[in-house]
């Protein structure tokens, strides 16, 4: 090899090895907070019940300087003591977040006649925007309900018109823990005293939590050659609000920063087209694996514990609902 070459070929050599550097940068990413289903997600009677998982759950996103966006189903507001229940949903907007519609009475658009939703929809806005409007601000999100955008494209496109000719834009998901199928076997754990239950509730369900966030970051590597910028759906749980910090502690791990859902949303990646139409409620790495023809790492993907999942089955199956 004369010298020239061997130059070049140490130059190359430099040249690659910068490149690894370059391209396996230890790089933070970001996430949204998205809390669905306010004021509180779970069995409480009185807005004062209420009050105590709103507090703690407010507290904890303080301490932990998220951004986040809280969805209302105002039927919730439907009650005797409806001020204070108006009231948790102003502790939101005091604590600096944001609200969303999440349509009056969390209906499916699979099993709604489109025309029904949409009046279910503007129903849902009464108390929130008047509660923006007041602060000088806009409802802007929509979260749709068990994530059904529609079952068919014509559904898809007759509600997607109002929304956008309401000033609405759809709040995707791109990351979630399944929160609300460990929530209520937890309240109902902490409601009978049984509080060793709870206890392996909560960690059963921060585990799950620690495993299925790093399984999203590869699902979105595998499919997008990156990690976008997330949006994580949660509940206004007292699950939650009794692990904000340990929440927190795993987002950090997996190197993710708290930014608001508009932030989020300026990641290109929520350009890509989703098509779907059908009666699943997928997130959004799901439906754009059908729009690039890629699948996700669907072998891997952790599973919530069978006698968590049957425990939630038996409360669900019982009258009160959620
Ligand atoms: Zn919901």
């Amino acid at each position: 090899m004369s010298v020239s070459r061997r130059v070049r070929f140490y130059l190359a050599g430099i040249a690659a090895f910068a490149g690894l550097c370059i391209a396996a940068p230890v790089q933070a990413g970001t996430v949204a907070l998205t809390f669905d289903d306010l004021p509180v997600f779970g069995p409480y009677k009185t807005a004062a019940e209420g009050q105590e998982v709103t507090t703690k759950l407010l507290a904890g996103i303080k301490r932990n300087h998220w951004r986040a966006i809280g969805f209302v189903n105002e039927i919730q507001l439907d009650a005797r003591d409806r001020e204070a229940r108006i009231a948790l949903l102003r502790q939101w907007l005091d604590a600096g977040l944001d609200l969303g519609n999440h349509s009056y009475s969390h209906l499916s658009l699979t099993h709604t006649p489109v025309e029904a939703y949409i009046a279910d929809v503007a129903k849902g806005e009464t108390v929130t925007k008047q509660l923006l409007a007041e602060r000088g601000r806009k409802e802007s999100w929509y979260r749709y309900p068990y994530l059904e955008t529609g079952p068919t494209l014509a559904i898809r496109h007759t509600f997607e018109s109002w929304l956008a000719t309401h000033g609405y834009r759809t709040a995707p998901v791109t990351m979630e823990n399944s929160d609300w199928e460990f929530a209520e076997p937890y309240s109902d754990a902490l409601a009978h005293g049984d509080t060793a239950k709870a206890t392996h509730i909560r960690q059963a369900y921060l585990d799950f939590t620690a495993h299925i966030v790093p399984w999203y970051q590869l699902a979105a590597r595998q499919l997008l050659g990156r990690e976008p910028a997330f949006v994580f759906l949660l509940h206004a749980s007292r699950l939650n609000a009794d692990s904000i910090d340990q929440l927190a502690a795993i987002f950090k791990k997996a190197r993710l920063k708290s930014v608001t859902l508009a932030q989020a949303m300026k990641d290109p990646a929520y350009k890509i087209a989703d098509n779907y139409a059908g009666p699943d409620g997928d997130e959004w790495l799901t439906r754009w694996s059908l729009t690039l023809h890629k699948d996700l790492p669907y072998g891997s993907l952790p599973t919530v514990p069978a006698d968590i999942a049957a425990y939630d089955a038996k409360l669900e199956a019982a009258p009160a609902g959620k």
